[in-house]
């Protein structure tokens, strides 16, 4: 049977058991964590023992064994509280967790990928250069052989949550081709203390000083060879079918940040009063809500139906380009208009809106800009 929502009745169960979890728990947190400019390292240890943490990672990794529609109800409650903690999950679910679980060795699965969700670790990726960003096929960072170890020279940006990460993926070229083939996945453990390896700054960013995203040096960073997960030269393959969970995790983000600035404003407007009336009782107010929750639903299906998809088997390479793309376009236009509903209160850091437009933007931008998005789903459409 499938509810009104797309989903099925263990998920919407699933969808209560996460907004009490959001309620209880990082609800009461997020503006003392905003305001101190604070990563919420501690609610990734309260994710892990509520079981919303590796929702998709097997059971015998530490994981929930739970499909891909849990993925994105957990996703969406969390950004419709706090967009940090979502990141947190989609990003150890998808780039992280899905290049282990389905590429990884045996001892790379046992070893790293349980401590992660056992342990509830956080996780990082290292791909964007400050030359290779869209076009990441240009990436320079380099992993050359040395007897049995690979040494690592390179300069990455963007690599989220780095500088807390317990464990990072960097992608490198192992090979002197120059083109996808000669690119791996390198795991590195406690990237704190690897010699060489240098997080130069966290870049000050839009979405405030919680977040962490760091600027990363790898000069002379030393691993053993068996810390290239899977197959030698598989890296741009592997990184493209984790991107696609990763897209999904993103468009979760944006359905989620969305709605929460809706629900902000669809009480903002009833409380708010102006010429003698609720301002919900202006047609110029009223219509932009029903618009936002007709954006906001449209987003969720698109997102359940590309996660449906991957729970089918099927390749999602264009459904999650697509909810990907409309839902954090839905999630900025619904997050600039929630700041108009609240007037100069939505400018303002009293109110939780200008946080949620602040989220949304980032969300357009990883994963794929929007503008790449479009081009992979316009290239499916001449197949
Ligand atoms: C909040 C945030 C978190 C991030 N987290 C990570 C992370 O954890 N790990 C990581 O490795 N990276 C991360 N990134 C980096 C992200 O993946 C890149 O920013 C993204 O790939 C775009 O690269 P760029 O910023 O260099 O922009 P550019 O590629 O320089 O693009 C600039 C503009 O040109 C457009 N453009 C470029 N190429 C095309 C094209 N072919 N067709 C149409 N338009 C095009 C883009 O859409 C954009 O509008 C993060 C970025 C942000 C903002």
């Amino acid at each position: 049977m499938i509810t009104h929502t797309g989903l099925e009745p263990r998920h919407e169960e699933f969808r209560d058991r996460v907004q009490a979890f959001c309620d209880d728990t990082v609800r009461p947190v997020v503006e003392e964590h905003e305001r101190e400019g604070r990563f919420p390292l501690d609610l990734v240890d309260e994710l892990g023992d509520a079981g919303l943490y590796g929702i998709t990672i097997p059971e015998e990794y530490g994981g929930e064994g739970m499909d891909y529609r849990s993925f994105q109800v957990a996703v969406e409650e969390l950004s419709r509280v706090w967009k940090i903690p979502a990141g947190v999950v989609s990003l150890s679910c998808s780039l992280v967790g899905t290049s282990l679980a389905e590429f990884g060795a045996n001892w790379q699965r046992e070893e790293w990928l349980r401590d992660i969700f056992t342990d509830n670790l956080v996780t990082a990726v290292s791909l964007t250069e400050p030359q290779a960003g869209s076009d990441a096929a240009a990436l320079e960072t380099s992993a050359r052989r040395d007897g049995d170890e690979l040494v690592i020279d390179g300069h990455k940006v963007w690599t989220s949550h780095g500088e807390v990460a317990d464990f990072l993926i960097v992608v490198a070229r192992t090979g002197d081709e120059g083109d996808h083939g000669d690119v791996s996945l390198i795991g590195i453990s406690d990237p704190q203390s690897v010699d060489g390896l240098e997080f130069v700054r966290d870049i000050p960013c839009m979405e405030g000083d919680a977040v962490v995203e760091s600027e990363v040096k790898y000069d002379g960073v030393r691993v053993p060879e068996e810390n290239i997960i899977g197959e030698e030269g598989k890296g741009f393959k592997y990184i493209m079918r984790a991107l696609d969970v990763g897209r999904i995790g993103a468009a979760a983000q944006g359905v989620g940040v969305a709605q929460g600035a809706m629900d902000a404003s669809v009480d903002f407007a009833d409380e708010r009063e102006q010429f003698g009336q609720p301002i919900r009782e202006f047609q110029g107010v009223s219509f932009k809500l029903a618009d936002m929750a007709m954006d906001i639903q449209a987003a969720r299906l698109m997102t359940i139906w590309a996660a449906k998809n991957l729970d089918d088997g099927n390749r999602v390479n264009k459904q999650a380009s697509m909810a990907k793309t409309f839902a954090t376009d839905v999630a900025m236009d619904v997050t600039t208009e929630a700041v108009q509903v609240h007037g100069s209160r939505g400018y303002s850091k009293d109110y939780p809106v200008e946080r949620f437009m602040r989220e949304a933007k980032g969300a357009q931008i990883y994963e794929g800009t929007n503008e790449v998005n479009r081009q992979i789903i316009s290239d499916h459409l001449f197949e």
